[in-house]
């Protein structure tokens, strides 16, 4: 099975700081949307051994690593919040 061990990162990542990212929403599909724009902004990170994630992911998070990843986070969020994608915008 293969395994895009950034998306693993980001996601754990956006769960941490999703209040400090101050959306507008925070449905699944705006977190999805999120998940999309950031993942499309850096080169992904396949494993093919769901044995190695923990080995991956912690190479991952190293402070720099996680702070330019956090960055990404940032930015994807704040695109997503100009325009959210599901039904909240028709309010
Ligand atoms: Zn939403």
């Amino acid at each position: 099975m293969l395994i895009n061990a950034k998306e693993v990162v980001f996601k754990a990542l956006l769960h941490q700081y999703v209040d400090d990212l101050n959306m507008p929403c925070t449905c699944e599909k705006c977190l999805d949307d999120v998940m999309a724009i950031s993942l499309n902004n850096v080169k992904p990170k396949y494993i093919s051994d769901s044995d190695k994630l923990a080995f991956v992911t912690s190479d991952l998070v190293d402070r720099q690593t996680k702070t330019s990843l956090l960055v990404i986070l940032v930015e994807a969020a704040a695109i997503e919040s100009k325009s959210p994608h599901c039904k909240w915008k028709e309010i």
